[in-house]
This record gives structure tokens, sequence and C-alpha cells, in this order.
């Protein structure tokens, strides 16, 4: 499988040892790694450039909710010392910029095709090799094929009656145009108010005329904290403070230690590294908690759920923090009526936690209106803008920021077809089933990059990206030096890690409401907690004993 023998061997042009689907990070580092291997490999994407979900996801406001020095390769000491972040929370057109970095520093791009879709991909059992089509009618074929598509890569657009009617152009949140859009002047409309919207209302409501807000359920946020990164050594401490989780670190500090930082994030539950308090929160009075609460609020960040142990697990300690967010939404919104309608009354931290700037704030002024379709669903979209709660909202422009097919719609939108002919979505539909959400029974040389099933989603996604990389990697060099010609999970592995993921889940706080978790916010997809509860350490050490056990719970053959 070398790329000696392949030349020696004066194979077809389309023909390689590995199939890499997309062309974000989990492609880039996968193309790099297995390039580094001696493996032949392709990889398609698409988009018209690398980058993944932040091509995609353009809109105002857009930027990651993880620190950016940690949401950042770490499989380069050279890379994390060359790259500097201008913010503590990087903005989408920087992490973009730095996905082109790395596709030219380590000269990727002459492997990626760009603007190819892959249709179907159908394994060849008598040669045990993957057969992949184009959209343009063009086959792949392939000893390996790996899924790095990404967890939130296909949008959910929900039908509205009259959808098309509307005069106006309309925006999706996870599609967003590449030229800027100015929504001076006008009247905007927003539906849904998820991550997404809650990094791009504030930004909007600084230009619309008007902003409408339609929100079916309200989401808790804390605030972001966001500053610019001074890396001159010359500036000011507090400006050059980069990595606020736990000791506030200057950039200089972290890089002095960076593999140290790397460390203590992998021995986290989220791959972040951060302090959490160790104590629960029932343990302490309400006088102790809510100065503990405030400290963590005034951190900021995802890492807010870590301020007691038991936030994830006992609904009391939970609501607790609940009632502390409540709280500063009704302090911050001036407006005790829409305040109120803010206010989320599920468990803190089931839908994903979002990271703001001014999000509660944005509700003070003037030009925006909260339109709560909470109890009476939106009725429908007209020429002019939205119909809803009885009454004609006129809108000049409308946004979709209603989120993805999480997890499995971009895997379920490509014909894929495992031994014996069976499909995907046969195989997926009662939900997704897999083994560490690495492999796949009925499903030989078959690889997802965090593929449900796996921590993923609940991680610092870098980290579990590198984590899935580096060992598929390791498997496909064991294979290569074996001569085992497939790999495929067993059916009884793989009904252990569901059953194993699904007791994880079961009572866990993650699992307690609707939300892209659990399918909730598709219909008719059936509800599976996707993402592996456990935690990363945990998962880390399953998929390290079974590499180090021959791959054991996967069959082989020579
Ligand atoms: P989302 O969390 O799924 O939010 C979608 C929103 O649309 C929800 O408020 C939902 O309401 C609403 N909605 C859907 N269908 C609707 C309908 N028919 N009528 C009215 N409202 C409707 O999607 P997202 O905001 O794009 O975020 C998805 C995930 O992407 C995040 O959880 C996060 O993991 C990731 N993300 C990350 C960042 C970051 O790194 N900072 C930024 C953005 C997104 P319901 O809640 O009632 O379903």
């Amino acid at each position: 499988m070398s790329s000696t023998q392949h030349t020696n061997n004066k194979r077809d042009p389309s023909d390689y040892d590995v199939l890499i689907v997309g062309a974000g990070f989990s492609g880039l580092y996968l193309l790099h790694r297995l390039r580094g291997s001696g493996f032949r490999v392709r990889v398609v994407d698409r988009a018209s450039d690398v980058g993944g979900t932040w091509y995609w996801n353009r809109y105002p406001g857009a930027r990651c909710d993880v620190e950016s020095m940690q949401y950042a390769y770490s499989f380069c000491p050279e890379l994390e010392q060359e790259w500097v972040w201008t913010e503590k929370y990087a903005t989408q057109p920087e992490i973009l910029r730095y996905a082109h970095h790395v596709a030219e520093r380590f000269d990727l791009r002459r492997d990626i095709e760009l603007n190819t879709t892959i249709t179907s991909a159908v394994f060849d059992e008598s040669k045990h090799r993957w057969l992949a089509e184009t959209s343009d009618g063009r086959a792949i074929s392939v000893g390996f094929c790996i899924m790095a598509t990404g967890c939130l890569s296909t949008t959910n657009t929900p039908k509205f009656e009259g959808q098309e009617s509307f005069a106006g152009p309309v925006y999706h949140t996870g599609e967003w145009p590449h030229k800027a859009v100015d929504f001076t002047g006008q009247k905007v409309g927003v539906i849904g108010t998820g991550s997404s919207a809650i990094q791009a209302i504030p930004l909007i409501a600084e230009q619309a005329e008007h902003l409408y807000v339609f929100q079916r359920t309200p989401h808790y946020t804390v605030p972001a904290w966001n500053r610019m990164l001074e890396s001159d050594p010359a500036s000011s401490e507090s400006g050059r403070k980069a990595y606020g989780y736990d000791a506030d670190l200057t950039i200089e500090e972290i890089k002095a230690d960076y593999a140290g930082l790397r460390k203590r994030a992998r021995k986290m539950f989220n791959a972040l590294a951060f302090i959490p308090n160790r104590n629960s929160a029932l343990e302490v009075d309400a006088f102790e908690r809510q100065v503990e609460y405030e400290e963590f609020w005034q951190r900021g960040g995802v890492v807010f759920l870590g301020a007691y142990t038991d936030l994830a697990k006992s609904l009391e300690a939970n609501e607790t923090a609940a009632e502390f967010v409540r709280q500063k939404i009704r302090q911050i919104v001036k407006d005790p009526v829409v305040a109120e309608t803010l206010v989320p009354t599920y468990t803190i931290g089931c839908k994903r936690l979002a990271v703001d700037t001014n999000y509660y704030e944005t509700y003070n002024r003037s030009n925006v209106t909260l339109v709560d379709v909470g109890q009476s669903p939106i009725q429908r979209i007209t020429q002019q803008g939205i119909y809803a709660l009885d009454q004609e909202f006129n809108l000049d422009s409308l946004i979709m920021a209603t989120g993805f097919d999480a997890m499995t719609g971009t895997l379920l939108k490509i014909d894929i077809r495992g031994r014996d002919g069976l499909t995907l979505k046969e195989k997926w539909a009662e939900g997704p089933k897999g083994y560490l959400g690495l492999g796949i029974s009925g499903f030989p040389n078959f690889f997802m990059i965090t593929g449900p099933g796996s921590p993923s989603v609940l991680t610092n996604m870098m980290q579990s990206i590198e984590q899935h990389v580096d060992w598929v990697v390791a498997c496909l060099e064991y294979l290569r030096t074996h001569n085992i010609a497939a790999i495929e999970a067993t059916q009884s592995a793989e009904d252990d890690w569901v059953a194993h993921n699904d007791a994880m889940a079961d009572d866990h706080m993650r699992n307690s409401c609707s939300s892209w978790y659990v399918g909730g916010n598709i219909e008719g997809k059936p509800r599976v907690f996707m993402p592996y509860v456990g935690g990363f350490p945990l998962y880390v050490e399953k998929c390290d004993e079974v590499a180090a056990q021959d791959y054991l719970g996967f069959t082989l053959t020579p």
C-alpha cells in the first residue's frame, strides 16, 4: 500500500488507498498523517475551499466558543508556536485563515478535490474495496473510505407553509453567502435562538432598522468576555492574557508550555483545560453557591457547567445553576415580560450551552422585538414576512438560524452500501449504531471521524479530531504491516458499545430535553442520544485498549 508500490503497479489515477470525504479540520489532519505514512489519499469536499464548518458558517458574529489557544491543532509544535491568534475567541474569518495556513504549510491542497460531492459509496466484498461516485459521475476506487464529514454539516430548514412566496432574500446561518450582507435600513426576521442566532442577533440588531426574533424555546447562554489578544510582550499583561479557564495565562506563558496545556486538556471530560470545582452544588449553602456561580460567570464560556461536579447528574443541583442564569437574565433584560420570555425552564446544559457577547442586552434595544412562538408556532410565511400569533410581521430579509441535521444527516445523504448491499439508511433506521463511533458492523474498511457514539461535540473538537485521526492512522498502518485486507466491527462489539452509550446517557442531564443531540430538531428522526457522554479520558482509554489488543471487537480478514 505504499506510494512506491502504487507507482510500480501503475494503477488508474482514480485508484487510491484512502478516500477522505471532507476537507475540514478532520480531513486536513487525516490527509497530512496518512500521506506521511505513505498512503495514496484523495480528499474531496463539496465546498469550493477547505475549512469545513468554518467555510460555511459565515454569519455575522460567527466565532468559536472554545478559546482560540485551545481550538487549534496540537500535532505540530512549530505550528502551535508560529500561529498568532488575535482574539481570545477566534472569529470565523480567522479560523478559516488558520485552516488555509495549515493546508498550505503542509502542502495539502494538491490531494484535495474541491467542488466535489460524493453521492454514493459501495463496498465490493470480492475486492475489499469501496467504489465511490461523485455528483459529476466520476468513480473513485479505494481500499478505505473515511468520513470526515463533520457533525454539523447538513443544515436544517423547517418547512413552513408559504415559504417560497417570501419576496426578500432568505439566509441560513449554516450556508451564509460569501459576500457581506448589509441589513442597514431593513426589517429583518431571525427564526431560532440557538448558538448561531445568539451570536448573530446582537450584530444584526446594530445594523438593521428593526429585528424580529422568533423564539420557539429560550436558550441558556453565558458571556464570552471576549477580548483582543496582544502577543507583543511589551503590551500590558492583561492584554496578553489568552486563557482564562483556570489561571489567566498570557500567550507567552501558554506557548512556553503548550504541551502542558494539552496534557491538562486531555485529562478533562470535555478535553478542555480548565479547573473545575470538585464539590457538589448540594454540599454548600446558597450563599456559597451564589459566589461560585458568579465566579464562573465572570470567567465566562462553556466551562460554566464545571461550577459543580453534579450539574450533569442531579436535577436538584442543575436547578441551582439554571436559577442563577435565570436571575442574570432578569437582571440584564429591563422589560420584565421580555425577560420572562427569555428565561428557559429546562435543565441547563441539556441543549448545548451558548456563549455570547451582549445577547440578553440586545433585547433592551428599541429596535428589537422578541416574538414568542413557543406556544403557538409560526403559522406561515407570506410574501411580506412571517405570519405568527395571528399577525403579519413585515420583513425585508429572513434568516433561518434553525440548525443542523446533526451527526447523521450528512452520512445519510450519501448512498452508502456495505456488505451484502446493506445501506446505511437501513442500518441506522432506528438511530446510529457503531463501534466507538469509529466503525460500523456490516461496513468494512469504513471509518468515521468523530462519528455518533464518540465524545465529539461534547468536547473540544480539535482534541477529539486528533485522537480519532491518530487512532485510524495507527490502525491502517497495523493492517498494512499485518497484510490485512479488511477490518470490520463485530456485531457484538457494536451492540455492547451502543448499550454502553445508551446506559451512560440514560439519566444524564444532556438527555433530559429535546435537542439536536437526540435528533429532536428533525421531524421523524429516531430519538437516540448520539454523542458518547462518558467523557473524553474514559473513551480514549477504551480506544487505546482496543488497539493494544490487536483491534479487539473488529474482525480482521487477511
Ligand atoms: P440549534 O442549536 O439547533 O438552534 C436552532 C434554533 O432554531 C432553535 O432555537 C430551534 O428552536 C429553532 N427552530 C428550529 N425549527 C424551528 C421552527 N420550526 N420554528 C421555530 N424555531 C425553530 O442550531 P444552531 O444555533 O445553528 O447551533 C447548532 C450547534 O452548532 C450548536 O449547538 C453548537 O454546537 C454549534 N455552534 C457552535 C458555535 C460556536 O462554536 N460558537 C456557534 C454556532 C453553532 P428549538 O430549540 O425549539 O428547537
